[in-house]
């Protein structure tokens, strides 16, 4: 793996290759990375001939009282997991590069970061989108691949793409679980054994939503509370929140006639937690 630091080394290397006709994959991470990470880079892997990744843990996406200073981080284990993709390139700023003194200019979608994560962590998607439109400038993909398990995330930049014109083609990877269920996190290891356990309420959750879907429920409250009490029932889960959105605009709505996102954020002990399903109307599972 070719490991970059400096933004304008990163664009020449991306000008290079795209005048040898190479097309890019991106795949941008915060690090410590997990069978979620390397099933986007796998699948970006196997759609372009060039496969870039970056690992820069965003200080503008954090806020004031979140984990940005201890966020789990280990370059050197990264580096031999991003080998066995194999990825080409990886894009590895010092935050001084990325956001240099004087920076002013920041990207906002606005509609589709209200409520969900968006009610809960102030600026964190005015973070999100601003560094992540600088990456695509930098690292100037073909496709940018990026999880569902950050699904407003996803929507947000979508939306980013679309409406600034952005030359490159989003991908959405399906969500990663352990085999009990667990979504797959750099934040999980945060998890003692006994939150651990406690955290697959989440799955359960999002499958009871699912089962009574199955059941012939057809609003969207009916699913969100049919998650709600699962996590209500376990001890040690603090929620944050647990809604059924519509699954492309993340606006509320009553009625299951479009694919709905039911989506959690939850506490176990200090260790902040999402996960999400989307049903679709008509859709037994
Ligand atoms: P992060 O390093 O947490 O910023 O995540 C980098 C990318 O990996 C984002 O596009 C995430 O949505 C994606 N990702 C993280 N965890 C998972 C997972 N369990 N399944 C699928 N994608 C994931």
């Amino acid at each position: 793996v070719e490991i970059i630091a400096s933004p304008a080394q990163m664009q020449r290397w991306s000008d290079d290759a795209r005048r040898r006709g190479e097309t890019i994959a991106f795949v941008p991470t915060m690090g410590f990375l997990h069978e979620g990470h390397l099933t986007l880079m796998r699948e970006g892997r196997a759609r372009t001939t060039r496969l870039a990744s970056s690992l820069f843990v965003n200080p503008t996406q954090f806020g004031p009282n979140e984990d940005f200073s201890h966020y789990p981080r280990n370059f050197d284990g990264d580096c031999a997991l991003m080998r066995t993709v194999p990825v080409d390139v990886l894009f590895a700023p010092e935050p001084e590069a990325m956001f240099p003194a004087g920076s002013q200019t920041w990207v906002e979608a606005t509609e589709v970061t209200r409520g969900l994560c968006g009610d809960h962590r102030p600026g964190h998607f005015r973070g999100v989108t601003t560094v992540v439109a600088k990456l695509f400038n930098i690292v100037k993909p073909h496709i940018a691949l990026f999880g569902e398990k950050d699904f407003q995330q996803l929507r947000a930049i979508q939306r980013m793409v679309s409406d600034l014109n952005f030359d490159l083609e989003i991908v959405p990877v399906a969500i990663v679980r352990e085999p009990d269920g667990l979504a797959m996190s750099s934040r999980n290891a945060y998890l003692t054994p006994e939150e651990r356990e406690r955290a697959l309420a989440l799955n359960r959750a999002l499958r009871a939503a699912g089962e009574c879907l199955k059941r012939g429920k057809r609003t969207a409250a009916q699913l969100a509370a049919a998650a709600r009490s699962v996590l209500e029932r376990t001890p040690g889960v603090e929620i944050e929140y647990v809604e059924a959105m519509d699954a492309e605009t993340l606006k509320p709505i009553d009625r299951l006639e479009r694919p709905v996102v039911v989506a959690i954020a939850a506490r176990v002990g200090k260790t902040r937690l999402i996960d999400n399903v989307v049903l679709s109307p008509g859709l037994t599972s």
